[in-house]
């Protein structure tokens, strides 16, 4: 059987009309259409993420200010496709880096604000938890999803969100677009890219093999 894949058009069709200004409901649009459907988790995403374009000041995060961001995110749920959409990190293009905390949090470095070598300032930005309350109080008379949405869209930000100036190493060698040595393990064969393997008695072990016990998998006998 021939499988035949159609091309995928250059850019999806949810990027077509953002690459100006960013607007709440366009970019809900886009997000809706992205993550297949519109909850809180969205609004909250591309809500986080508008204000954080904001305070640094990144007009068009997928236009002409694509190489700034990297983001840095702390759950794998609905904000996190939300936050792609609107920054256009993608974990593909190394330009969204995913530290599995559990917690409705990101930060958005700007790599044109470096500290010093390898070291760059940005903005962590974390969901507060009293905005559950607060959406309660302002739609008491909706169902939990709903009340959420609305009151989502239109609560201040401050009361959506707490924001904190924070410093971020990045090398160069996480940096988007960076190409490094790929090396073979010397236990298994596998190749290994960005220096992910520790030093074996001469030769580099990938991390599987260097650690079999804390693999994310065990191979079935
Ligand atoms: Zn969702
Ligand atoms: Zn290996």
């Amino acid at each position: 059987m021939q499988i035949r894949v159609k091309p995928f058009p250059r850019k999806p069709a949810y990027y077509k009309a953002m690459t100006s200004s960013l607007v709440l409901d366009d970019l809900l649009q886009q997000a809706e259409i992205a993550h297949g459907h519109l909850c809180a988790g969205q609004i909250l995403g591309v809500r986080m993420a508008m204000l954080a374009c904001d305070r640094l000041g990144i007009e068009e995060p997928r236009g002409k200010d694509r190489k700034r961001l990297v983001t840095f995110i702390e759950i794998d749920r609905c904000a996190t496709d939300a936050i792609g959409v609107v920054t256009g990190c993608r974990l593909g293009k190394r330009a969204l880096k995913f530290r599995d905390w559990g917690k409705m949090a990101a930060t958005f470095v700007d790599l044109q604000l470096p500290l010093e070598q390898d070291l760059f300032k940005g903005l962590r930005i974390s969901a507060l938890e009293s905005s559950k309350e607060k959406a309660a109080e302002l739609y008491p008379h909706l169902e939990k999803n709903p009340q959420q949405m609305h009151a989502y869209r239109e609560m201040p930000d401050n009361l959506l969100f707490s924001e904190q100036w924070v410093e971020v190493p990045l090398p160069r060698s996480e940096f988007p677009g960076f190409k490094g040595a790929r090396v073979a393990c010397s236990v298994c064969g596998e190749g290994i890219n960005y220096d992910r393997f520790v030093d074996g008695e001469s030769d580099p072990v990938c991390l599987g093999c260097a650690n079999p016990a804390a693999r994310y998998y065990q191979p079935l006998p």
